[in-house]
């Protein structure tokens, strides 16, 4: 896809339009929205307003009384959310949030600014909630709602990836993440989805996971995994499915055990717990950390979480560990404890290696990978040979929702620098707090709207190519399931060159196992300078 579009064209900005925002028609430009929810898998759903439509059609067939639902929906969530309402009121539009969101800088279009994204929805609810609106209209920032702003809020809505880097800078809080989701979650009464957040949603609701893998799948899929283990290390690992009284239950994005470079990750995953001889187990039904649910309503993203609590139940575990995700996180650290909780039938975590008690997990019960390895590492626990790492130049990418959602910052690289020479840092207001999104999150991650990701995507590949150029740098590890299937694509088109790897691959590298072989290849089964082989 990505032979289509040439950076030298991506890098051109429209000057904006003279005309005042709400005049501009909506775009609707080819490889910048997604395709629609097949009806198959909105059926399976229950979704509301089933029918055959794509969003560059004229008539998107809305429901008769479209308009009503879409204002009863509104009022009922102005009602129940108190942020959604305070965020419809208290902007003072001072700007500084303007400049921050990856999708203005790529695009240029003011639509895409915070601050006019938010009010998309906000002059809704002024035209048909506030008497001022009603009597002032255009004069207060008012209008009513009609069939083109349902299709700009479609538009517009899903060119945001819900990264919250905009919050960080308004001084009042205001996140126009949490403004999104609401625009999204109103769209889906009345049937205006996209299909990259549908099909992976039915999926899971069949399966437990996202592709629709089944347990036999899943099985196959980590054999294949113990074996390539065996052929690299020479060490047999024993994971298990399924498996009752394990003292944990391991949960991981399903593209950990599938996908192109996620499997590594899964590979360093297996390497260390098998060294470390942790009791733990994979669910088949909770397969899937990641949760689309996010990207569509509160009460599907509640469904979707019950499961790994279910199985957790189920299995009788102790606590629960959690692999290398992004959204998913969000959902576990944010919201899992009030909308599926409290978990009062298992234990606080403790690391079963170091006695470390993971107190911020108190409450969710619920370990990232990453602070289990970060801990392992401070108390000595794991040999790692970072010269096994050295063909690598390495940056670290703060995937938004664990850095911005749950401040995992150090953790990630305590575990890198452990596991590798060279390390650089991209410049700072582009990591950490500030990081700059994919441009992919959110279930836009499709290959119809590669234009859109890839000019989101420019800010975060302007620093990937900072730290190329000074550093040379070759290796952007990260730890989010959807970074790994999309930034490949990014940085081969903006920054060809360097590679994306999972934090815990770079741990897979560098760890030095008991029993085993002289390494000859990488997990990726590249050759290995013998001279930096400490496993011999
Ligand atoms: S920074 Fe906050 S208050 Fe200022 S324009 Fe943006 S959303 Fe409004
Ligand atoms: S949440 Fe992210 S993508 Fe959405 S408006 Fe804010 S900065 Fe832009």
């Amino acid at each position: 896809m990505a032979e289509k579009y040439l950076p030298g064209d991506l890098q051109v900005i429209e000057a904006p339009s003279s005309r005042a925002w709400y005049d501009l028609p909506v775009p609707m430009k080819k490889g910048t929205y997604s395709h629609a929810g097949t009806p198959k898998h909105a059926a399976y759903l229950g979704l509301p307003n089933v029918r055959e439509w794509q969003p560059h059609n004229e008539d998107w067939k809305l429901p008769d009384d479209w308009k009503e639902i879409l204002l009863k929906g509104m009022r009922e969530r102005l009602g129940k959310f108190r942020s959604f309402r305070l965020f419809m009121e208290m902007c003072v539009r001072c700007g500084a949030c303007a400049d921050k969101c990856h999708f203005y800088l790529g695009t240029g279009d003011p639509r895409n600014m915070p601050v006019l994204r938010a009010e998309l929805l906000r002059s809704v609810y002024r035209g048909e909630f506030t008497l001022s609106g009603r009597l002032f209209g255009r004069l207060v920032g008012a209008r009513r709602l009609t069939e083109s702003v349902v299709k700009e809020w479609f538009y517009y809505f899903y060119q945001c990836t819900e990264c919250r880097r905009c919050a960080v800078y308004c001084p009042y809080g205001i996140d126009t993440a949490e403004i999104t989701m609401m625009g999204r979650e109103l769209l889906n009464l009345v049937g205006v989805n996209i299909n990259w957040i549908v099909e992976p949603a039915s999926n899971c609701f069949r399966t437990g996971n996202h592709l629709g893998l089944q347990p036999h799948t899943i099985r196959d899929n980590i054999e294949f995994a113990v074996d390539e283990i065996k052929g690299i290390t020479g060490v047999t690992v024993e994971p298990s499915i399924n498996r009752k009284g394990a003292e944990l239950l391991f949960v991981i994005p399903s593209a950990d055990i599938f996908a192109d470079p996620h499997i590594y990750t899964f590979y360093g995953y297996l390497m260390l717990l098998h060294e470390l001889g942790i009791d733990y187990t994979f669910s088949a039904y909770a397969s899937e950390g990641g949760n689309f649910g996010l990207f569509h309503s509160n009460e599907l993203m509640k469904r979707l979480n019950a499961k790994i609590y279910a199985e957790a139940r189920r299995l009788g575990v102790k606590w629960i560990l959690g692999g290398e995700c992004g959204h998913m996180w969000r959902v576990l650290h944010q919201y899992m404890d009030t909308m599926n909780g409290p978990a009062d039938f298992l234990e606080v975590p403790a690391s079963p290696v170091t006695g470390t008690v993971f107190e911020n997990a108190r409450s969710t019960k619920m370990v990232h990978v990453c602070e289990f390895t970060a801990d392992l590492i401070h108390h000595g626990k794991v040999r790692l040979d970072p010269s096994r790492n050295d063909r690598l130049r390495v940056t670290y990418h703060d995937s938004c929702n664990p850095a911005r959602s749950m401040g995992l910052f150090d953790e990630p690289r305590a575990i890198i620098r452990a596991s590798c020479n060279n390390f650089f840092e991209m410049p700072e207001q582009t990591i950490r707090e500030h990081t700059f999104c994919c441009g992919s999150g959110s279930g836009i991650g499709t290959d119809e709207n590669l234009e859109i990701r890839l000019r989101g995507g420019l800010p975060r590949a302007q620093a990937v190519s900072h730290v190329r150029e000074r550093h040379d740098v070759n290796t952007l590890a990260c730890i989010c399931a959807i970074d790994k299937a999309t930034l490949p694509t990014l940085l081969n088109f903006w920054v060809p060159g360097v590679e994306v790897y999972g934090v815990h691959e770079l741990v897979g590298d560098a760890l030095v196992m008991r029993g085993e072989s002289p390494r000859a290849t990488t997990l990726r089964g590249e050759p290995l300078a013998e001279e930096t082989n400490a496993g011999e």
